[in-house]
């Protein structure tokens, strides 16, 4: 056999394990420091009481013989993906139909999986610094990368790509930048992707976190989406599902390819498990949107806590208020990963360093609101103290 060479070539070690292996080793040097993590991007509030109750209720119909469930469809439970549409889309003015919605295990499984439509010549557009799924599924098929870099100069806002691209990974509210496009700066990569026959893979898992009613949630608010963009949502960020897994993927028949998703997923996926459904489910209740709307408000509060505070301390700091994540600028002198190692050692605060989310990170880090608050007031006193 012959292995997969562009898995092979990979450079090793992935951004968040680099870190954990950094951390761990301060650690075993220094047992009584007391680490403040910021740097982490999982949820760190427990899962809403509505949530698992449903979950509860799950698990006790799957031990009587009258409502058990084997296999689930591929595409998950119809009332899942019905309240999908009555919650998340048709509110919204956005028309679509229960085949076009797939509940999946979470964004994180698709957004590498749905490369899978494409063939392998096609060119990728991945945003330049971004989420590392998108750059590391691309290399592993080996296709063509393009990046589309998000610097201060350009206000973070990418442009559009200089030469034509088949495959555009979009992530908004972005994660790492904390960003969000307009609907007019939505709209024109919509405008592209149908001027170009290209398709857009949306990240849309940070959309609960949206505080103006001016972004766009979904990209299908933009006219004429539907033919050229499929949406990935989870439930990780929203309703605390990190270590539940439970997402969807809407793929409309006017892409051309949701027939072929469902082929591919028919084949490849065996359907989310029954319990999680029921807990994502629960998710659409009042009881279980006012528990997630507390949870998202926290965060809020947090991210905006973290931008103001690093702001009155003189650093250069974006994003956090339409998402969990704020990105900030190292002081000058300073690479990504030595202001990482600094704020470790100074300070035993934990960031990301931007570095590794793609080259136009470097000069950069990344603060996560899903740190408990009280870290991130500690975080701030000791970062005074530099
Ligand atoms: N997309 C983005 C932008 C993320 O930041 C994450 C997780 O951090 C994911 C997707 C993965 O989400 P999930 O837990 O649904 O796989």
């Amino acid at each position: 056999m012959n292995v997969n060479t562009h898995l092979q070539q990979m450079k090793s070690g992935y951004l968040f394990t680099e870190i954990v292996n950094r951390t761990k080793a301060y650690q075993e040097e220094h047992p009584d420091a007391e680490i403040l993590r910021l740097g982490v991007g999982d949820i760190t509030r427990p899962l809403p009481a509505p949530i698992v109750e449903a979950m509860h209720r799950a698990v006790e119909e799957m031990g009587q013989p009258d409502t058990f469930r084997g296999y689930g469809l591929e595409n998950g439970y119809a009332w899942l993906r019905q309240a999908i549409l009555d919650n998340e889309y048709t509110p919204r003015g956005i028309d679509l139909t229960l085949d076009e919605v797939f509940i999946s295990d979470g964004a994180g499984s698709d957004l590498g999986n749905l490369s899978e439509l494409f063939d392998v010549r096609n060119t990728v557009a991945v945003l330049d610094p971004s989420y590392p799924a998108y750059e590391d599924t691309t290399l592993m098929a080996g296709r063509p990368i393009v990046f589309l870099p998000c610097t201060v100069e350009n206000n973070f806002v990418p442009e559009l790509p200089k030469v034509r691209v088949d495959i555009i990974y979009l992530c908004y509210p972005n994660n790492p930048l904390g960003t969000v496009l307009t609907r007019e700066q939505m709209a024109q990569w919509v405008r592209y992707a149908r001027e170009n026959k290209s398709i857009i893979i949306f990240d849309a898992a940070y959309e609960a976190f949206i505080q103006s009613p001016d972004i766009p949630h979904s990209i299908y608010e933009i006219p004429g989406a539907k033919e050229v963009a499929i949406e990935v949502c989870s439930y990780s960020k929203s309703a605390g599902f990190t270590g539940v897994r439970c997402g969807y993927t809407v793929v409309p028949k006017a892409t051309g390819l949701q027939a072929m998703w469902l082929r591919r997923q028919c084949t490849k996926y065996n359907g989310t498990s029954y319990i999680s459904q029921r807990g994502a489910m629960a998710a659409y209740t009042p009881e279980g949107k006012a528990a997630i709307r507390t949870n998202i408000t926290y965060y809020q509060q947090t991210a905006q806590l973290l931008l103001n505070g690093l702001r009155q301390l003189g650093y250069e700091a974006y994003g956090g208020v339409h998402a969990p994540y704020i990105w900030c600028r190292v002081p000058q002198g300073y690479t990504s990963w030595s202001f990482f190692d600094l704020l470790l050692d100074r300070c035993q605060v934990v960031c990301t360093p931007g570095a590794g989310f793609g080259p136009s990170g470097e000069g950069y880090v990344r603060f996560s609101a899903f740190s408990k608050r009280e870290d991130c007031i500690e975080a701030l006193e000791r970062m005074e103290q530099l």
